[in-house]
């Protein structure tokens, strides 16, 4: 089976623990405006290869895997491979290489990947689905049961909330979050992500109009958001 590949390389524990080589797989199915890899969005671009290549990547890669290393796949959106991504995770558990996605967790068949998944990584963009769909296309329906399902499973998913000035940033918002996530949160951790411009020129450089204004979240506004999930018992984490 062929997979498509935006780019790939090595970095250690922001995509899972250790050191890794991570694949950023081509084609999403959200359209986030502050998307830093807006090239990643359309299926067609990237670099088409063999999943049975990848895997012998991987496995000639092992001795870099170190400090609990192994093989991440992010995108764009990971999920919109599927069948090609699950072939590689499967590939990889057969050859004991630890397995890592980053999902924007809208795939209804996420859980099935979930036995050969060490470590997930998902984002919780909004607590507020219309909210969600109107910035990004998708609700985040399956995106909660996803995090439910997970939790059950003892997955233990690191959420990534990019905290964003205008869209989920508020006192309001943290609790909202807060609210929903109440019941796992024995079971997961969560990363805030500061708004960032990293990719704007990028969205110029593909032909695609940078739509965000006044998105960044100031020192005050980020603690106060951290403060109310910490207050509710959340673990909070940097990667
Ligand atoms: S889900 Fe991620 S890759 Fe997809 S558009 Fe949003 S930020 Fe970009």
């Amino acid at each position: 089976m062929n997979i498509r590949i935006l780019q790939k390389g090595f970095n250690y524990s922001q995509d899972g623990p250790g050191n890794r080589l991570v694949y950023h797989l081509q084609g999403c199915n959200l359209h986030c405006p502050w998307c830093s890899n807006p090239e990643s969005m359309a299926l067609c671009g990237g670099i088409e290869t063999l999943v049975s290549d990848l895997i012998n990547e991987a496995v000639k890669a092992e001795m870099m895997f170190f400090d609990g290393g192994g093989v991440t796949f992010t995108g764009g959106e990971p999920t919109v491979q599927f069948d090609a991504l699950k072939e590689a995770l499967v590939l990889l558990k057969e050859n004991k290489i630890n397995t890592a996605i980053e999902t924007n967790g809208t795939s209804v068949r996420l859980p099935e990947l979930f036995e050969f998944i060490d470590f997930l990584i998902m984002d919780f963009k909004h607590h507020n689905s219309e909210k969600l769909k109107e910035f990004t296309g998708v609700g985040n329906e399956t995106v909660i049961k996803n995090i439910a399902a997970a939790c059950e499973k003892n997955k233990n998913p690191l959420l990534r909330i990019p905290l964003i000035h205008g869209f989920n940033s508020s006192v309001e918002d943290a609790e909202n979050f807060a609210e929903i996530l109440k019941n796992y949160k024995e079971k997961l951790s969560i990363e805030i992500l500061r708004y960032h411009e990293y990719g704007k020129d990028k969205w110029k450089q593909n032909n695609m109009e940078y739509t965000m204004e006044n998105a960044f979240v100031d020192d005050e506004e980020f603690e106060n958001f951290c403060d109310i999930l910490k207050s509710n018992g959340f673990t909070l984490i940097k990667t």
